[in-house]
């Protein structure tokens, strides 16, 4: 495998240095061990995860009810406070602290989201793996099955490299929860807060739909609003999360 050391971010210089060649081989325990992180799964009390540090070892705690892409985002999260922000001794992460659609905003919980997303999906063997591929939320499923990471961070992944306008959404029964769009996606168009009755999304928000479903191309209208989208059309795909979740991959048609 051909990479160019220095043109890796810190995280994947990290995986580099421990002999990461594979999905596979990602251990982020390994790692934390090796960086002198213990690491304990374990019931934890209004938080996702959390460090405890003293000198230079280190406890990371990780609420053991969520699933293993959760789990992993979670610890990678931690590992990044470990090695960036030690000088504060303790962190008390929530689950809305942690995620991979909150690495935009400038906040260490943010820089430390970034560094997670960069340890369970690293560029340099993320984009070699997608290849030609089309972003779909079947080719994020099975990007998360091969990296263990969550369907959310996946995706998102995915947007990063998407040649036509595309974005994901995230909403539950009331309303548009979060979004994040590629770079080239208009922002004149606005996404409805609403979920569309005649979607797929709309009736796995309510509970008569699961699982993934099918692409489909639709009228624009049922998810963005702004000029011009009464004659334009996307292809949407969604999927149901826990929690009551849906989220969609929109791509403009
Ligand atoms: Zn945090």
């Amino acid at each position: 495998m051909a990479v160019d050391i220095h043109k890796l971010s810190r995280p994947e210089r990290l995986l580099w240095g421990h002999g990461v060649r594979k999905p596979e081989h990602i251990d982020l325990e390994a790692i934390a061990s090796a960086r002198g992180a213990y690491v304990v799964y374990r019931k934890l009390d209004g938080c996702a995860a959390r460090l405890v540090a003293a000198g230079d070892r280190a406890v990371i705690s990780v609420a053991m009810d969520d699933n293993l892409g959760r789990r992993r985002f979670s610890l990678g999260h931690e590992l990044a406070h470990w090695m960036q922000d030690a000088q504060r001794t303790s962190f008390k992460c929530s689950s809305t602290d942690i995620g991979p659609q909150n690495a935009e905003a400038k906040s260490i919980e943010a820089d430390a989201n970034n560094f997670a997303s960069q340890l369970i999906l690293p560029d340099y063997l993320v984009w070699p793996w997608v290849a030609d591929r089309k972003p779909s939320l079947d080719l994020a499923k099975a990007m998360g099955g091969e990296f263990q990471a969550s369907l959310t961070a996946s995706a998102l992944k995915l947007l990063h490299r998407a040649k036509v306008p595309t974005a994901i959404t995230c909403h539950d029964q009331r309303r548009l929860k979060w979004s994040r769009r590629s770079r080239d996606f208009s922002t004149d168009l606005y996404i409805l807060n609403e979920l569309h009755q005649d979607t797929i999304a709309f009736e796995m928000a309510f509970g008569s739909a699961k699982g993934l479903g099918r692409p489909a191309r639709e009228s624009a209208s049922r998810w963005i609003s702004g000029p011009g989208t009464y004659r334009m059309e996307v292809w949407s795909q969604s999927i149901a999360l826990p929690e009551g979740l849906v989220l969609s991959m929109l791509t403009i048609a």
